[in-house]
């Protein structure tokens, strides 16, 4: 059967994702120090309020409630035992979602495990790879589109990440790091020294989202795009660095801002564009809005050139 996300990829449409989990949940009520994956199992009908509020607002893609649903990042949860049910439930309430507009993808989220890796830490290849198997399975059992790692920032990691995937499910698989240094990751990775590791493993699009700031950003998607390596491109920025407010993380880049960088993205290569951390439904109402002006922008120029090269050859 083929696979839309695939397809849509691949032609070359360009998606808006979602905006932010945690910081969106914290306004409507999360604890401090909560892992928002408990709301799968406590306050479900939150869970599908934020999904239905970006399916809304433009969304083409949601992403599912389950960043740091393995099993190895859940042990101090109280649901430390319910590990893959969180993670089949998050996919049924994406999913359920998604319905209310015909199109909309759900994509699986698997964040990094809160550890490091060997030779760096004390989590092993092995428990690395099982863990992210078993998060993936449940996932795609609980009927995503397709798998996306996210704010990874050490190669060890997401090359155990990638393998367990892919020991567990046959769905798309997108890698996306955070460059929060600038534009190095946590680890001093480049962008260009992530396309050179994980492009070869067979991936369907490679992205940054967090991260620093929109201009470190810029910079990073023209590097990335300037490796030519022939995989689309996913970018989902933060709204800016926080500022405590209290106990309140405020983010100040409005939905304006968001939106003109989100088709700078675009036209500098990027295939799918939403917003990260204090990223709200406003932010992808703007994000949506802008980039579906670009894409009518740009269908006009290329029917006219592959008429002038149909002249040429003719
Ligand atoms: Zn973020």
């Amino acid at each position: 059967m083929p696979n839309t996300f695939l397809e849509r990829l691949n032609s070359g449409t360009v998606m808006v994702s979602d905006g932010a989990t945690g910081t969106n949940y914290q306004k409507m009520g999360l604890g401090l120090g909560v892992p928002p994956e408990e709301w799968v199992i406590d306050e479900p009908h939150n869970v599908l309020a934020l999904h239905r509020a970006f399916v809304e607002a433009g969304s083409d893609i949601i992403l599912t409630c389950s960043f740091g649903g393995t099993r190895i990042r859940m042990r101090d949860s109280k649901y430390a035992e319910r590990a893959p049910e969180i993670n089949f439930r998050a996919a049924q309430l994406a999913r359920q979602a998604a319905s209310q507009r015909d199109g909309v993808l759900v994509g699986g989220s698997l964040g990094p495990t809160g550890q490091l890796c060997e030779p760096y830490g004390e989590l092993t290849h092995d428990a690395a790879v099982s863990a992210y198997a078993e998060q993936a399975a449940a996932l795609t059992d609980g009927g995503v589109d397709f798998l996306i790692l996210e704010t990874f920032f050490a190669l060890e990691e997401a090359v155990a990440a990638i393998e367990g995937v892919k020991r567990a499910s046959a769905l798309p698989l997108v890698v996306s790091f955070s460059y929060d240094q600038g534009t190095r990751t946590m680890m001093g990775l480049r962008p260009s020294q992530v396309v050179a590791a994980i492009a070869p493993l067979g991936v369907a699009a490679i992205g940054a989202n967090c991260g620093k700031s929109l201009d470190t950003m810029e910079q990073i998607v023209a590097e990335l795009s300037a490796q030519r390596a022939g995989i689309p491109l996913w970018i989902k920025p933060n709204a800016g660095l926080p500022r405590m407010v209290g106990d309140v993380a405020e983010y100040d880049i409005s939905p304006e801002m968001m939106a003109a960088y989100a088709t700078r993205f675009v036209r500098a290569g990027a295939s799918v564009v939403g917003g990260c951390c204090g990223s709200t439904p406003a932010h992808v109402a703007a994000i949506a809005q802008a980039v579906k002006a670009v894409a009518r922008e740009d269908a006009l120029p290329t029917l006219s050139l592959s008429e002038t090269s149909h002249d040429l050859r003719g």
